[in-house]
């Protein structure tokens, strides 16, 4: 892939109404997966077609759009981002804003399962951190949280992260009744080689065949369990996003934890989400977007992909509004997070 469009030096930096500076998009480069866990989508699931998918040369044109306009972080998600074809061309252009100084950080969030063909590579982008999603150690739990996921795989991937030199994060969702009984093993797992463990609370993103108040687990509660065998202190440490981190003295490792449900993180909100259609999510837990699709396919000049952008995030909002109906069990935001890629 070649970069085809002028760059220009002058426009102004993202700011949005609220004063928060714009420096980090996520953008799924596909709602289609390899697993269907039960918290994120339906076991049949109708994906878009092909066609309405941005191509990589035009999710590759957005992303340098936002990177000309002070994006310093790009996360790459999904779907499982490594099951689009070719996607490793969209990570080789990418990692010229590495080369250039524009960006800091070029990373992802996967599933694992397809990290032992993909780590080298990724590695050679410049991509030097990765999130890797596991709910439990228990193969059994495994399959049956992911439907058509296989442990073996993602512990293989995870070692061929870590024999390329990435250095991989845990992601786990804390579901009542799950893992709940786990979230002390896997912390001494992670930090026994060498990987830092966030938690996730469950969000009611999408309909799913299962009642979300049932899965749904505070993780005031996961914390508590965990201060109860663990020294854990409080720390500084931020990644830019909305994780909490504590440290553990046992384990010598931090643990990290994900409240949308119980903690409003917004107002150090830096990000906007990019799905691969195009549509650009102001905030994970409203509606509002704006299609860039358009914008990018009306012009060879990205004249009118700026414009769109600069007016997409005069929209930003201040705040989000999630909530777990427990009367309607409905979603209070309609699209799956693998719409947006959490
Ligand atoms: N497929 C990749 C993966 O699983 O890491 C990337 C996309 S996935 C949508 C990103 C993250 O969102 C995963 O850590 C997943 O566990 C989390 N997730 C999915 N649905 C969620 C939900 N309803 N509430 C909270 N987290 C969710
Ligand atoms: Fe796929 Fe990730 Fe959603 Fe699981 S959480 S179904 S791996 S997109």
């Amino acid at each position: 892939m070649t970069l085809t469009h002028s760059v220009s030096a002058t426009r102004p930096p993202l700011v949005d109404p609220f004063a928060r500076a714009i420096t980090y998009l996520r953008i799924s480069v596909t709602d289609r997966c390899d697993f269907r866990c039960v918290y994120c989508m339906a076991e049949h699931m109708t994906f878009l077609p092909k066609r309405d998918l941005l191509t990589l040369e035009e999710l590759d044109r957005v992303a340098s759009a936002f990177v000309e306009r002070g994006v310093r972080k790009l996360r790459v998600t999904g779907g499982e981002p490594l099951v689009r074809r070719n996607i490793m061309s969209l990570f080789r252009s990418l990692s010229r804003h590495l080369g250039s100084g524009a960006m800091d950080e070029l990373t992802l969030t996967t599933n694992g399962s397809q990290l032992h063909r993909f780590a080298d590579e990724l590695a050679d982008c410049g991509v030097k951190r990765v999130n890797v999603s596991l709910d439990t150690l228990d193969a059994d739990k495994f399959r049956r949280i992911t439907r058509w996921g296989e442990l073996d795989k993602v512990m293989g991937g995870l070692q061929a992260a870590r024999r390329a030199g990435l250095q991989v994060k845990i992601n786990t969702v804390a579901l009542k009744g799950v893992n709940a009984d786990e979230i002390e093993d896997m912390v001494r797992w992670a930090h026994g080689e060498g990987m830092d463990i966030t938690f996730i609370e469950t969000m009611p993103m999408g309909e799913i065949e299962e009642d979300r108040t049932d899965q749904y687990l505070p993780l005031s509660l996961v914390r508590a369990q965990l201060a109860r065998v663990f020294s854990l202190t409080e720390l500084d440490y931020k990644t830019g996003g909305p994780a909490r981190y504590v440290a553990s003295a046992e384990t010598g490792g931090r643990i990290g934890f994900i409240t949308p449900m119980t903690h409003n993180f917004c107002e150090s909100c830096n990000r906007v989400r990019l799905t691969c259609t195009g549509t650009l999510y102001m905030c994970l837990g409203q509606d509002d977007a704006a299609d860039l699709r358009a914008a990018v396919r009306s012009s060879e000049s990205d004249e009118p992909l700026h414009a769109a952008i600069d007016e997409a995030i005069a929209r930003k909002p201040k705040g989000h509004d999630f909530v777990i109906d427990r009367r309607a069990n409905r979603p209070s935001v309609g699209r799956h997070m693998s719409v947006t890629g959490g």
